[in-house]
């Protein structure tokens, strides 16, 4: 059994689609599992939707809302020309519920209205692939993820009930696979114990592959992406990038772990505890080789592999009354970090201060500030970014980053990571008002 993911990008208008459907189409393989996201950046503009009704801009939502499925239509009357009305209702009958539940103040609050309205985006892309499955004459049957995929209420980070998402896929998925020998279903989505939406975390689909895969010990996952594999940087960013051949889980979790956007973080593990190789290729050439992510260590030395993280902030944290940074203090801001849910990339402390560096979200910092500020005297620099490089080579970033000030560097024998600012953007720090 394979299991082949497919993202936005890869369902992003009609000539994408049919790349798609051609993939597929020049697959004998069976059985085969297809998730697929939402299509183009249809869950940034749904996120917008959210914020909008959060913000009592009704009109605003409804209009954002109106222009997803305006565009969402207009795919449809492209791959359909004569026969859409079906596609076209059935759309209307997952929006029309969204519709409904904007028009009401959800007491449930942000992230739960969140994924009942963001989940949308997959549903509908995932209605319209099956239809174009159908026109093609692909054999298949559609699952609402919701059914399979049970997870705990922490919504827009939701952890998967391992249990019972083995026991629903047995139950729902695997006749549909055994009927038809292919079943298609939509990523980044599952269900809370009490029955509604939750999601497993931006850019989750290619978790749903993997747990799928884990759960039917499949023989691979296929990621299907715009670029040609796995790349040691991001070629947005570096002009002369290589593509990895292979790469180990152990790599790819350390370049998740560092913030590359390369594959959803939770993905690797359940594929590593069943040995099952995840491949990452070009939807645009199928016939380019991929990456291939397995146990084994690549051939030759690896590249340089490079993260670029921006929007950082670095926070200082400095004892007030000249007492060391002692082991119960560390606890005290390592109680705060957890609480408030908040990830530190990379820390340094001295005797008598701690500083860190963190995604800058200014309200988790607002509420850290608030938290910690009785017993620190604490000041922050933004604009800050945190480059990490995986098997560094002599000078290989320097040129990359002739425009910067170093703040901080830290090294260890596989890892260089350096905490920079834009020489331009040299600030003074912000000390937060009591
Ligand atoms: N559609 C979701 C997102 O954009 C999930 C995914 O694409 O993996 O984050």
């Amino acid at each position: 059994m394979k299991i082949f993911k497919f993202g936005g990008a890869s369902l992003q208008n009609y000539s994408r689609i049919q790349l798609v459907l051609d993939i597929l189409q020049s697959t004998p393989h069976r059985p085969l599992v297809i998730v697929v996201s939402a299509m183009g950046k249809t869950t940034n503009a749904l996120e917008k939707v959210v914020e909008y009704a959060y913000r009592q801009q009704q009109e605003l939502a409804m209009q954002m809302l109106d222009d997803i499925v305006a565009r969402h239509t207009e795919i449809i009357r492209e791959l359909f020309p004569h026969e859409h009305d079906h596609l076209l209702q059935q759309m209307e009958s997952y929006v029309g519920r969204i519709r409904n539940f904007l028009s009401h103040p959800c007491e449930k609050g942000y992230d739960a209205c969140y994924d009942q309205v963001v989940s949308v985006g997959e549903i509908i892309s995932s209605l319209i692939v099956s239809a174009c499955l159908e026109h093609i004459g692909i054999s298949h049957a559609w699952i609402d993820a919701r059914l399979i995929i049970h997870t705990d209420a922490c919504h827009r980070e939701a952890e998967l009930d391992w249990e019972k998402t083995r026991q629903a896929i047995t139950e729902h998925l695997l006749p549909g696979l055994q009927q038809t020998g292919c079943v298609l279903t939509q990523g980044f989505i599952g269900s809370a114990p009490d029955g509604s939406t939750t999601t497993l975390g931006r850019e989750g689909s290619d978790y749903t592959a993997a747990i799928l895969a884990h759960v039917l010990e499949a023989e691979s996952v296929t990621i299907w992406k715009d670029v040609p594999g796995l790349q040691n940087a991001d070629p947005k960013l570096v002009s002369d990038t290589r593509t990895l051949p292979k790469i180990s889980y152990r790599e790819v979790i350390e370049m998740a772990y560092y913030g590359a956007q390369v594959i959803h973080p939770r993905t690797i593990q359940p594929l590593q505890q069943k040995n099952i190789p995840l491949w990452v290729k070009c939807f645009l050439d199928k016939q380019l080789p991929g990456t291939c992510i397995h146990h084994e260590l690549p051939d030759e030395p690896l590249p340089p592999i490079m993260v670029w993280k921006k929007n950082q902030v670095w926070v200082e944290f400095t004892t007030r009354d000249f007492s060391f940074i002692t082991e119960h203090r560390l606890s005290r801001l390592y109680d705060a970090f957890h609480r408030l849910h908040i990830k530190i990339n990379l820390m340094q402390n001295g005797a008598i201060s701690f500083s860190c560096c963190m995604d800058h979200h200014p309200e988790k910092l607002n509420n850290l500030i608030h938290d910690l500020q009785h017993d620190f005297d604490i000041q922050y620099h933004e604009g800050m970014e945190l480059l990490t490089v995986r098997h560094p080579q002599n000078g290989w970033h320097q040129e990359m980053i002739r425009d910067y000030l170093i703040w901080i560097e830290q090294r260890s024998p596989n890892t260089l990571q350096l905490i920079i600012q834009q020489a331009s953007q040299a600030s003074i720090p912000v000390v937060p008002v009591h």
